[in-house]
């Protein structure tokens, strides 16, 4: 696996891999691999020729009040995780290589980017779809690899690519979750286990939610009474919205920490 920081020398080794008539497959993270992360990463080697990986934590789908400080960073133990499922580049730009001094143009989705973490976390998106814009234009992929967990960023950055007429596919791969039920998050290495038990009301009220649906039922609702019987969480938002298919989909906060999740409605 190659370790580059520049986006020269990305286009550079990818040229010849495009030369060669090899797929390129590009899987975008902020870093702090788990096993969702590396599911992305196995679904791009497993189909493409070359997989590569982004690792930025990028500024810019931070607001001012989050986490972008301390969010968890470990590009060593990622290296390692990201060579062992077999990446050939993992591609680690600094904020200067993808926003260079006279950076002013952003990519804007709609609609779809206002409601729900959009909502909450003005500008997130905008902060995506810009850097996913770039990415792809570095690396211009056959197929770019996202997680349902974050289910409204995969229906966003699917609309830009369609709006946009660029010439990838957007796939989408399962949640991985732990045993327990909660969906792996870099973010769970903020909770104690005091929270981590209560964060699991998240999941348990979107299972509910969806049994039910299922039985004709109101998904929203049910959830909402999963998720007010655990004091420890403060709800931001329970809906179901269409994110690339029928989907139930709720953030809490436990603490300082922010938890988002999601369950499809019809497969
Ligand atoms: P992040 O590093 O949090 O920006 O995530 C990078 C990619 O991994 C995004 O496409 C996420 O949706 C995906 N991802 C994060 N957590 C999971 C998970 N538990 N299961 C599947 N994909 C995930």
């Amino acid at each position: 696996m190659r370790l580059l920081r520049n986006a020269a020398e990305v286009r550079s080794v990818l040229a010849d891999d495009r030369a060669a008539g090899r797929s390129i497959g590009l899987v975008p993270t902020m870093g702090a691999f788990h096993a969702g992360h590396l599911a992305l990463m196995t679904a791009s080697t497993a189909q493409d020729d070359v997989t590569v990986v982004s690792l930025f934590v990028n500024p810019a789908q931070f607001g001012p009040s989050e986490d972008l400080a301390r969010y968890p960073r470990d590009e060593s133990g990622d290296a390692t995780a990201a060579e062992a499922t077999g990446v050939g580049i993992l591609f680690v730009p600094s904020a200067q290589e993808i926003y260079p001094a006279g950076f002013d143009t952003w990519v804007d989705p709609g609609e779809l980017a206002a409601v729900l973490e959009g909502a909450v976390r003005p500008g997130h998106f905008r902060g995506v779809a810009t850097v996913c814009t770039t990415l792809f234009s570095i690396v211009q992929p056959a197929r770019a690899y996202f997680g349902r967990k974050d289910a409204q960023q995969v229906a966003v950055v699917k609309q830009v690519v369609r709006d946009l007429a660029m010439p990838l596919e957007i796939v989408a791969c399962p949640t991985v979750r732990d045993p327990d039920g909660l969906a792996l998050s870099s973010r769970n290495a903020y909770l104690s286990a005091d929270q981590r038990a209560s964060a699991l009301a998240l999941p348990r009220a979107l299972e509910a939610g969806l049994a039910a649906h299922r039985g004709g039922g109101d998904p929203v609702a049910t959830a909402e009474e999963v998720l007010a019987a655990e004091p420890a969480l403060a709800v931001d938002y329970v809906a179901v919205a269409d994110l690339d298919g029928p989907t139930l989909a709720a953030a809490v906060r436990v603490g300082p920490t922010r938890l988002i999740d999601n369950v499809r409605l019809e497969d």
